[in-house]
C-alpha cells in the first residue's frame, strides 16, 4: 500500500513538474529560480538524507543532485544508494557490496560535496554487516542506512542488531527509513532496536512518513525522559510545523534538516524553500543553526566544517 501511495506521490509530482518543464520553454524557470534566490549560502545547509541510484519515476541522476546543491549552496549531502532497495523492476536492487562501492566512487569523485552512508540489506541471504563494515573501516562512510519497508522487515528484527553493533564499534549513526505506527518501519519498533544499542545515534528520517510526525516526536520524548536510547528526527517530506513542534518538545538538539533528495528531482530544493522559510522565522538563530548542521557536524564528526 504505502509503494503504491509512493507511486501516487510521483505521478502528482511529475504532474506539477511537467507543468513546470513546458514553461522551462519560453525561460521562465530561469528567471523564477533567479527570483526565488533562497539565500541559502548564509545557513550553511547540510542535507543528511540524499540518494543515488535508480528509482522508477524519479530523478535521482547524480547531475540532478548535484545542480540542486550548487544552485542552493548546500554544504555537504549524506548520500545512500536507492539501488540497495529490494524493489525489482523499481531499482536495480544490488547487492550490499556493489550498491555501496557505487557510493563509494560517487563520493570519491565529489568529497567536497558529498559524504557516503552505507545501505544494509539485512534480508539478504548473504547480506551481513561483514559487508559493510570495510565501508566504515577503511573508505570513510559516516553511517549505515536500514529501510524496513523497501527491504522488507521489521524495524526490530534481531537482523539489525550486527549493523547497530557496527555502528556502534565505529561510533557512527544508524538512520532508518520511519514511517507510521504498527508498519514495519513504525518509531516504536526503531525505538525497540535502538534501546538494545543505546550508545548509538539513531535518526528517524521523514519522522514518520506520511503523517505519523506526533507519535515520531512522542517516541524520542520517552526515549530522553527514559534515557535509555539515544534517538533523532529527520525532516525529509516531514509537515513543518511538526518539525516545529519537534524542537519545542525535544529541544533543537533532536531534529536534523535532510530532504530525501532528489525526490523532487530538477527543483528539488525549490520544494523546501517555504519549509526552511518557516523554520527560519520561527525558531531562534541557534536553534535553527542546530538543525541546519550543527547537529549533524556533532553527530556526523564533521569537525571540519566548523
Ligand atoms: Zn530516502
Amino acid at each position: 500500500m504505502r509503494y503504491f501511495l509512493t507511486v501516487l506521490f510521483a505521478i502528482l509530482i511529475f504532474g506539477h513538474l511537467g507543468v513546470f518543464t513546458v514553461c522551462s520553454n519560453t525561460g521562465e524557470v530561469a528567471q523564477s529560480q533567479k527570483n526565488s534566490d533562497p539565500g541559502w549560502s548564509e545557513y550553511e545547509v547540510i542535507d543528511i538524507h540524499a540518494h543515488i541510484g535508480s528509482f522508477r519515476g524519479f530523478d535521482l541522476k547524480t547531475e540532478t543532485l548535484l545542480s540542486n546543491i550548487r544552485r542552493f549552496n548546500i554544504r555537504l549531502a549524506l548520500i545512500s544508494n536507492i539501488d540497495g532497495a529490494h524493489l525489482p523492476g523499481t531499482t536495480l536492487n544490488l547487492d550490499e557490496n556493489s550498491a555501496n562501492q557505487i557510493t563509494l566512487q560517487t563520493v570519491q569523485e565529489y568529497p567536497g560535496l558529498l559524504r557516503a552512508l552505507a545501505w544494509a540489506r539485512p534480508t539478504d541471504p548473504d547480506g551481513s554487516p561483514a559487508n559493510i563494515e570495510p565501508f566504515l573501516r577503511d573508505h570513510g562512510f559516516v553511517g549505515v542506512k536500514l529501510h524496513p519497508e523497501m527491504n522488507q522487515f521489521a524495524a526490530d528484527d534481531t537482523l539489525v542488531d550486527g549493523y547497530l553493533e557496527l555502528c556502534a564499534k565505529y561510533e557512527v549513526p544508524a538512520v532508518f527509513h520511519c514511517g507510521a505506527v504498527g508498519s514495519n518501519s513504525g518509531p516504536e519498533k526503531i525505538y525497540t532496536a535502538a534501546k538494545r544499542h543505546p550508545t548509538v545515534a539513531v535518526i528517524f528520517y521523514h519522522m514518520g512518513f506520511t503523517g505519523a510526525y506526533q507519535q515520531a516526536i512522542s517516541v524520542v520524548k520517552e526515549s530522553i525522559v527514559a534515557k535509555d536510547a539515544n534517538l533523532y528526527l529527520g525532516t525529509a517530506q516531514a509537515d513543518p510545523h511538526f518539525v516545529l513542534a519537534a524542537v519545542k518538545e525535544l529541544g533543537a538538539d533532536r531534529v536534523l534538516f535532510g530532504t530525501d533528495a532528489t525526490y523532487y528531482g530538477q527543483n528539488h530544493y525549490e520544494e523546501y524553500t517555504d519549509f526552511v522559510k518557516l523554520l527560519h522565522e520561527n525558531l531562534s538563530e541557534s536553534d535553527f543553526a542546530k538543525v541546519m548542521h550543527g547537529n549533524a557536524i556533532k553527530l556526523f564528526r564533521f569537525e571540519f566544517l566548523q
